[in-house]
C-alpha cells in the first residue's frame, strides 16, 4: 500500500491520509478513531459516511459557492476520476473550480448518484491537499424534489433549469402587470440600447412569464430563508433560438424586481454550442451579443454562464474580453473524451469492441443530445491502423459518436448479465491515471489560456 504524500493531514490526536490499494483507494487514519472503529491504525472503504466526516474533519473538502469569484469553472466529472487532473490545474490558475457537476440526465446515464458526484471530489480535493475550494453543482435541475436532493447533500450551487416553463410560442401568461414598467421604455445598458416595444413585451412575457413565476417560486421555497449556503443560477440556455438581449435584461430585471439574488444566467447563445466540438458560428457575431449579454450581466450584478463550453475555443477570447474576467464556464464531456483517448492510444483492441458498440446505439443515444453528427462521415476503423486510431479524437464526428454514447458504453452488459465494459474501463483508466491526468491538464488549460484566465 502507498500512502499518497500530499493527503497527509493531522489532526488533535490522529494522522489522516489516503493511501493506493491496487485496486483501489483507501482512507487511513492512525491514532484517535475519527472515522469509528478503536483507536489505532484503521483503514476504511471510500464510502459516503467516511466522506461525510471528512467533510466534517476538513472543511475544505466540503463544497462551498463559488460564483462570487470573478472566474469559476465547472468540471463536471462524469467518471468519477478526472478531479486529480483537473486539481493539478487549477492549482496553477486563478480560478475557482465546481468538481462536482452533473445534471440528472447525466447521473441516469452513468448510473451514479449526487452521493458519488460529490463523495468522488471531496475525496480528490483531500487526497492532492488542494484546499482553496470547490463547489458542487446540481446541473439543470428541473424538479423541486431533485432541487432538494442535491441540497440536502451540501451542494453549493444550484442550476435551475427553466425551460420546461419557457414557451416560445409566446403562449404563457405572467402573473405580474409590468406593462408600465417596460412598455415603450428604453434601458440604457453601457452603449446599448434595449427598448420594448408593447407587442415585444407581450411576446417576451408570453415566452418567459410563467418560468419567471417558476424560478421566483423555487428560490422562495429553497433559498430565500438562507437555511443553505448556495448559489442560484438561472439556466434559459436550453431553447432552439437563442436569447435576445431583451429577454436577458426582462429575465434579469424581473428576478432582481422580485428579490431574487441570482448568480449566474445562463443565455443561449448565438450559433451553435454541440457537446464536444468547437463553436459552429460566426465569431464575430457571437462577440456582438456577448458585448451586450456581459453588460446586461454587469448591469444587474450577476456573472454570464457559458454552458457546454467544451472545446468551444474559438469564443472563449471573446468570453474572457467582453465580461471582463468575470464568467462562469461548464465543460463535462470533455474529460470523457479524454479518456477515451487514452483508451484508443493504449488499448486500440479494446477501442475497437467499444467503437462498434457505440455505432450500434448512436441513434438511441440521440434521442437525449443535439448534435449533427453524420455517422456516415466517420472512418471504418477496420481499415486504421491502431496508430492511427487516437486521430479519430481529431475528428467532430467520431468525437460526437463516442461523447453522447457515454451513457450507454458505461452501462452495458454482456449475456451473463455482467458489464460489458465499465469494469475493464475503470481498471484500465486507474492504471493509466498519470497520463490521463497530464492529458486532462493539457486540454482543460487550452480552454482556460483561450479564456485569457490569469495564473495563480
Ligand atoms: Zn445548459
Amino acid at each position: 500500500m502507498t500512502k499518497y504524500l500530499s493527503s497527509v493531514h493531522t489532526l488533535d490526536g490522529a494522522t489522516v491520509y489516503m493511501a493506493n490499494a491496487g485496486d483501489r483507494d483507501v482512507l487511513v487514519c492512525e491514532g484517535k478513531a475519527y472515522f469509528g472503529g478503536q483507536d489505532g491504525t484503521n483503514q476504511y472503504e471510500l464510502t459516503h459516511e467516511v466522506a461525510n466526516t471528512l467533510r466534517k474533519l476538513f472543511p475544505f473538502t466540503a463544497p462551498k459557492p463559488v460564483l462570487g469569484y470573478d472566474r469559476s469553472i465547472g468540471l463536471g466529472d462524469r467518471l468519477g476520476i478526472a478531479s486529480y487532473g483537473h486539481i493539478r490545474l487549477m492549482k496553477q490558475y486563478d480560478i475557482m473550480p465546481v468538481f462536482a457537476q452533473q445534471s440528472i440526465r447525466e447521473l441516469d446515464l452513468t448510473g451514479r448518484t449526487y452521493e458519488d458526484v460529490l463523495d468522488a471530489a471531496s475525496f480528490a480535493v483531500f487526497r492532492e491537499d488542494f484546499t482553496r475550494g470547490f463547489g458542487a453543482d446540481g446541473d439543470h435541475l428541473k424538479k423541486p424534489e431533485d432541487i432538494e436532493y442535491a441540497l440536502s447533500l451540501g451542494f453549493s450551487m444550484l442550476t435551475l433549469d427553466l425551460s420546461e416553463h419557457i414557451h416560445a410560442d409566446a403562449s404563457g401568461v405572467y402573473s405580474q402587470d409590468v406593462d408600465a414598467l417596460y412598455a415603450n421604455k428604453v434601458f440604457l445598458v453601457e452603449d446599448n440600447e434595449i427598448t420594448f416595444t408593447p407587442n415585444e413585451l407581450k411576446r417576451i412575457k408570453g415566452i418567459y412569464g410563467e418560468a419567471l413565476d417558476f424560478a421566483v417560486e423555487m428560490y422562495e421555497r429553497f433559498l430565500k430563508d438562507g437555511k443553505y449556503t448556495c448559489d442560484l443560477e438561472i439556466s434559459i440556455d436550453e431553447t432552439d433560438t437563442p436569447t435576445k438581449p431583451s429577454e436577458h435584461y426582462f429575465v434579469a430585471s424581473e428576478l432582481q424586481r422580485r428579490g431574487v439574488n441570482v448568480a449566474t444566467i445562463a443565455p443561449r447563445f448565438i450559433g451553435e454550442f454541440q457537446k464536444g466540438i468547437d463553436y459552429i458560428g460566426d465569431p464575430r457575431q457571437f462577440d456582438a451579443e456577448m458585448k451586450v449579454h456581459a453588460a446586461i450581466a454587469r448591469k444587474f450584478g450577476h456573472k454570464v454562464s457559458v454552458h457546454s463550453g467544451s472545446d468551444k475555443l474559438s469564443v472563449f477570447p471573446s468570453v474572457g474580453a467582453q465580461t471582463k474576467q468575470r464568467y462562469h464556464v461548464k465543460t463535462a464531456g470533455t474529460n470523457w473524451l479524454e479518456a477515451m483517448r487514452i483508451v484508443a492510444m493504449r488499448a486500440p483492441g479494446m477501442y475497437r469492441e467499444i467503437h462498434a458498440f457505440a455505432l450500434s446505439v448512436f441513434d438511441e443515444a440521440r434521442k437525449y443530445y443535439h448534435v449533427t453528427t453524420n455517422i456516415h462521415a466517420i472512418p471504418d476503423i477496420a481499415k486504421l491502423t491502431d496508430a492511427q486510431l487516437p486521430e479519430l479524437f481529431n475528428d467532430n464526428n467520431s468525437r460526437q459518436l463516442i461523447h453522447i454514447t457515454y451513457g450507454l458504453i458505461l452501462q452495458a452488459k454482456d449475456a451473463n448479465g455482467q458489464s460489458r465494459f465499465k469494469t475493464r474501463l475503470y481498471s484500465f483508466w486507474r492504471e493509466h491515471s498519470e497520463e490521463y491526468a497530464q492529458a486532462l491538464e493539457k486540454h482543460i488549460g487550452r480552454h482556460l489560456e483561450k479564456l485569457g484566465c490569469p495564473k495563480a
